[in-house]
Formats: C-alpha cells, structure tokens, sequence
C-alpha cells in the first residue's frame, strides 16, 4: 500500500499517551427548552490496532462523541469543554482548517446511512477518488487507480466500471462498501463507526464487519465501533465503554463487561437483548422507564430513577451523589463489590444463562 498520506510532520505528543484521548468531554447545545447536556463528562482512551466499542440506549451521547472528535459540530449552538487528543494532537481547540486536513486523511467516520456520506450527482468512483486526490496531491490518474483499487478490496465486482455508477444505481449494501472505501483510501489512523451496519442484511453485515477487521490488521487503524447490538460487539472490540445519559457507567475488556457486568445498567441492557447465540423466541427483560431527558438529568446517578437495586444502598446516595467512573476496568456506582457481586450471581447470571 501506498503511503503518500504520511508525509505531514507530525507533532510530538503533547496529551496523554494513548493514540487517542478523550479527556473530561462536555458536549451543551442550548436548545429553545434549555440546555441539553449530550455529553457530560466523557473520557476513554483507543490505542493503535485496537477497537472500543460504545454500547448505550438510543440518545445517550455516543453519536454526539464521535461528532465530536471529528469536529463536525456546528459550534454556534455546541459548546464543547474537555480535551480530545489525537496522536497527540489536542483537537478541542483546532481550527477549522487543521480538522479538515485531519478529516478523511488521518480520521474517518461511517455512518449507518451511507446516503449522508455520498452525493447523488456525482460517480462513486469520483467521489472516493476526489478527497484522496486532496489530500495527498495525487493525480487524476493515480487518485482513480488507487479508488478502483479500494473499491476492489471492500468487495465491490467489476470496480472499473462501477467507478462510473452513481449512488443509486449500488445496492444498500454496495453504497455502504463504497462509503467505506471512501472513509479508507487515505489510510486514516482513526475510523469512527457509528452503526455502520445496522441497516444491513445479516450476510452483508458479516462481509462488512470481517472487511473492517481486515483493513485494521492491514493499517493497524484505531476503530470507535458504536453500535447497539452486543452480538457485533462481542466479535468487532476490544475494549467496552457502556453510556448512558451522556457518561460513561462501566468500561472494561469486552469479555469483562459482557461476561461479569457490574452496573445496573450493563445488567439491563444484557437482560434486555437477546443472547448471543440464543433462542430467539427466549423471553428478554426490558429495562423499565425510558432514558432520561438530556435537558434535567436526574439528580445523583442518572440511572437511579430506573434502577432497581437503589434501595440497597443508604442514606438515598444513588439521588444525591454522582457516582464517579475509577480508571481501568470499572462500574460508577454506589453498590459495593460484594453487593455488585451477590447480585450478578444471584439474580443476573441466571437470566443472562
Ligand atoms: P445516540 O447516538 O447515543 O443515540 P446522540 O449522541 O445522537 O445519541 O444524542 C445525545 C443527545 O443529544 C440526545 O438527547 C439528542 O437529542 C441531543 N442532541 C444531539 N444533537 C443535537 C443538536 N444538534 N441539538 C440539540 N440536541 C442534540
Ligand atoms: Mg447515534
């Protein structure tokens, strides 16, 4: 492979260690209700050749992160605190014309619907070859040369004359693969999947996923995988960040978190998905209530409202105090580890079988 797009100094490291850090991320957007606290307080670390995976209910900050790692936001009505380094780059504070160099070159994302990523009035092929060709200065030749040959490896037939196709003419899955290959030919660093595969068949969802996980192996890229599905995660990460109301409430390696939970909410989210391997007619126990309103988050621990083992610790800390996230493998919450350890055992173990 070439590497034309590495030719850029790259500054020392100035953050902390990991090729990418998110440190005490707060993401506010004042809306005409109030203002919506996205994400509030976040911090996780992905290394080189390694996959986090971001597992958390529908609105709980994991799209808003990741926007904001790449700068996407709108900072009129965003106001983002903490510190996100990337290579060691600190991000928060970079201007616009650095996090468009990042974009695409060193940072990529997927989406869920590839139809936000590709316009419909140019080729696919010109559209996978043009932010190459900007980036690394290649010709019109060799950016197409080298968009054919990523079309090639993200499994599209024929690649020369798709080139010329426009999106509609590509199949749902064929347009997911080519934003892929459009996230990709620059080799970036970072690639940021947000539910890249959740609109997908379960065939070409399986192509999709071993076609990422190639890739990683080939450029040792970092990868945030967010998804919803824990079968997806087992298979796709290393490491497991699980969110709710815009914080992290348990992190550990993926085996730690899906085999030995200790937050309520973990254990209500495996509760409430089928298993891995599973019947699938197996009865799932929803989590009562409904996530929080991101505009006046509960008091204490977010989750309190919801969780059903708040009585088990005194002195109604579970709606006075926030419980905080230690570092390495951890759950933020007041339950002590043998009450957290009693309780997987005794009444969670049994229904996650
Ligand atoms: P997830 O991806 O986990 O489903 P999101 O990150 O998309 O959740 O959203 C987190 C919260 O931020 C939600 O309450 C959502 O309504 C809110 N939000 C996202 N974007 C905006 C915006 N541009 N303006 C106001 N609120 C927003
Ligand atoms: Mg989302």
């Amino acid at each position: 492979m070439t590497t034309l797009t590495k030719t850029e100094d790259t500054p020392a490291p100035t953050g902390p260690g990991a090729f990418l850090s998110v440190r005490d991320l707060r993401v506010r957007f004042s809306t005409e209700d109030g203002i919506v606290n996205a994400v509030d307080g976040l911090s996780f670390d992905v290394e080189r050749g390694k996959t986090l995976g971001i597992v958390g209910e529908s609105g709980s900050g994991k799209s808003v992160t990741n926007l904001t790692i790449l700068g996407l936001h709108n900072s009129k009505t965003a106001a983002v605190d903490g510190e996100i380094y990337l290579d060691g780059k600190e991000l928060v504070g970079s201007s616009e014309k650095d996090l468009e160099k990042i974009r695409g070159n060193k940072a990529a994302m997927i989406f869920q619907d590839p139809l936000t990523a590709l316009s419909p009035y140019y080729t696919v092929g010109r559209q996978i070859a043009e932010p190459y060709r900007k980036h690394t200065g290649a010709s019109k030749k060799e950016a197409k040369a080298r968009a054919i040959e990523m079309l090639d490896k993200v499994g599209i037939p024929q690649p020369a004359t798709r080139f010329n196709d426009y999106p509609h003419q590509f199949s749902g899955g064929m347009r997911q693969r080519a934003m892929i290959a459009m996230a990709l030919i620059c080799d970036p660093d970072l690639l940021i999947a947000d539910e890249p595969t959740t609109a997908l068949d379960v065939t070409v969802q399986a192509q999709i996923l071993d076609l990422l996980k190639d890739l990683q192996q080939e450029f040792g890229s970092a990868i945030v995988f967010i998804t919803h599905d824990l079968g997806v995660i087992a298979n796709m990460a290393d490491d497991l960040l699980v969110m709710y109301a815009g914080r992290a409430v348990e992190r550990g390696s993926v085996r730690e978190v899906l085999h030995t939970p200790k937050h309520p909410y973990t254990w209500g989210l495996l509760s409430s998905m089928p298993r891995l391997g599973g019947d699938i007619n197996e009865a799932l126990t929803p989590i009562p209530g409904s996530p929080p309103s991101l505009l006046n988050p509960p008091s204490g621990c977010a989750f309190h409202p919801r969780c059903a083992f708040k009585d088990q610790v005194s002195d109604g800390r579970c709606s006075g105090d926030r419980p905080t996230l230690p570092s390495g493998r951890a759950a933020a919450c007041h339950l002590t580890a043998e009450q957290k350890q009693t309780i997987f055992i005794d009444q969670i173990k049994p229904r996650l079988g």
